[in-house]
């Protein structure tokens, strides 16, 4: 039997190869993927907005089964043959200084070089991304118990909610009653929402720009969220004192290329607040945004951009929970032909509003 993958060749052109299963020895395995979860990450690879030198099997969100492991692998992993695993971007050697103290992004032997759905599909054993039926994981590969009970689809969340709870809980400290706004109501807003309300907020706020966000600002009350504000509406500083007669001791921005959203960021905040920049805006301005706020409001500005393995497992274990009803998102399922079309819309190359939640899943439509 061989793997079937879409390599990405060059920006906007996927091709669909075959490739021979690699052959196993004791340190590495191999999975059978059963879902890959989307981001922005996917469509800024395919328009070639990140760029890259090579060919390369897109997909970083990977969910799946075990279908053959060395022995060796088995006991670096703690993992079995059969076994549905969450695969973690990046890899570690385990060894080095930076693996050591628990920095495995930054790992001498693999940082950016070996992240999965970015290395060259050219070159054995080429299965090194989510966008096909099988990934090869080498001996540096970092695995997470899946729950059984969990939908692989579901699981594929443990990407975005990882994020939410290093962002709005871990990074800022958050505590039972406090005030949090998050800025940006994509699937990551949404799960930082969960998260924070899951610490014990006592209060959460989300904003979004215009209509493209209506239905997920509607959404938002099921994920923790007690005021949802439409920022082409109406003023969020002036929404949140009305809600809660205050401003918010936690403001989280995951937005994307929204240059006014980190004015409002720092606007929302208390004096004394913790603020986390999590979105990036794409350019250097940032209008309405005057640094002297900083200074009277004296906020602590953090900025955040990984996530790690200890809000991974939280995760995985608030997905499984059953806690918020993210089996329940909105999402579009594509197999492998109705991969790039979904990936134009998230681009916005295509006529349509993105789904909540986008996931390549190999055998979907082809029953
Ligand atoms: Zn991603
Ligand atoms: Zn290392």
């Amino acid at each position: 039997m061989n793997a079937q993958a879409l390599v990405l060749t060059a920006p906007r052109h996927f091709e669909r190869r075959e490739f021979a299963l690699p052959a196993l020895g004791n340190s590495d395995g191999l999975l059978r993927v059963e879902a890959c979860g989307l981001c922005g990450t996917d469509h800024e690879q395919y328009t070639g907005h990140l760029a890259s030198r090579h060919a390369f099997i897109p997909g970083h969100e990977v969910i799946g089964t075990l279908e053959a492991v060395g022995s060796q692998a088995a006991a670096r992993w703690g993992v079995r043959e059969g076994e549905r695993v969450a695969v973690e971007v990046f890899q570690s050697c385990r060894e080095c200084d930076a693996c050591k103290a628990g920095l495995y992004r930054r790992c001498e032997r693999n940082g950016l070089k070996t992240m999965i759905g970015f290395v060259d599909a050219d070159r054995p054993p080429h299965l090194c991304g989510g966008y096909a039926t099988h990934l090869y994981l080498g001996p540096d590969a970092m695995l997470l118990p899946v729950p059984n009970s969990l939908d692989p689809v579901v699981a594929s969340l443990f990407n975005p909610l990882g994020a939410g709870i290093r962002w709005a809980v871990e990074v800022p400290k958050t505590k039972p009653g406090d005030v949090v706004a998050i800025l940006g109501p994509g699937i990551r807003g949404l799960c930082a929402a969960a998260a924070a309300k899951d610490a014990g907020a006592a209060f959460v706020m989300i904003t979004g720009l215009g209509p493209r966000d209506d239905s997920r600002l509607a959404l938002a009350p099921r994920f923790g969220v007690d005021l949802a504000v439409d920022v082409a509406k109406d003023d969020p500083v002036k929404a949140l004192r009305q809600a809660v007669g205050r401003l918010a001791d936690v403001v989280v921005d995951v937005t994307a290329k929204a240059p006014a959203a980190f004015a409002q960021a720092i606007g929302l905040a208390r004096t004394g607040a913790t603020v986390v920049i999590a979105g990036t805006r794409g350019e250097a301005s940032t209008p309405g945004f005057h640094p002297d706020h900083i200074v009277y409001k004296e906020l602590n500005v953090i900025g955040a951009l990984g996530v790690d393995v200890g809000a991974y497992r939280a995760a995985l274990t608030m997905l499984e929970s059953g806690r918020y009803p993210f089996a329940a998102l909105p999402r579009q399922e594509a197999g492998f032909d109705a991969l790039e079309p979904l990936i134009k819309v998230m681009a916005g190359e295509a006529p349509g509003t993105p789904p909540v939640h986008g996931v390549f899943v190999p055998n979907a439509g082809e029953k």
